[in-house]
């Protein structure tokens, strides 16, 4: 079965898409923490982060160019942005598909909550 991110990259579902290639897509979260937040993605449905396998290597490194190169068209790089991910209950995953969320637009506060 799908994840819902799956379904995300497929157009089963409606996002708000700011960048899709053939390993990975970037869309706006549903529920925005920041003026601006948006969710990458790989293709592949791979759970979580420490699930993740050196076959990922390269994989991994392009999502977070990508994150980068996104962050920088929606005019992130000056005033700067924060990367972020949850993995499992602790760190507060709620979509079992791998995803980095990028925050920004506004002063986040350190530590997180
Ligand atoms: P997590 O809590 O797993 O780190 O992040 C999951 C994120 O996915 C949340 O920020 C949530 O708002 C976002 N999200 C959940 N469902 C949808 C959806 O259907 N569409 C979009 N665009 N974002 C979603």
């Amino acid at each position: 079965m799908k994840t819902l991110f799956e379904k995300i990259y497929d157009g089963e579902i409606p996002a708000e898409i700011l960048h899709k290639d053939e390993l990975c897509c970037a869309f706006a979260d549903i529920s925005p923490q920041a003026p601006t937040h948006f969710l990458v993605i790989p293709r592949k449905a791979i759970p979580r982060l420490g699930e993740a396998t050196p076959e990922d290597q390269s994989l991994l490194g392009h999502l977070l160019l990508t994150a980068g190169q996104v962050a920088k068209k929606l005019g992130l790089s000056e005033t700067g942005f924060r990367t972020v991910i949850n993995h499992g209950t602790h760190g507060g995953e709620t979509v079992p598909h791998l995803h980095i969320h990028v925050l920004g637009g506004r002063q986040l506060d350190w530590p997180p909550g």
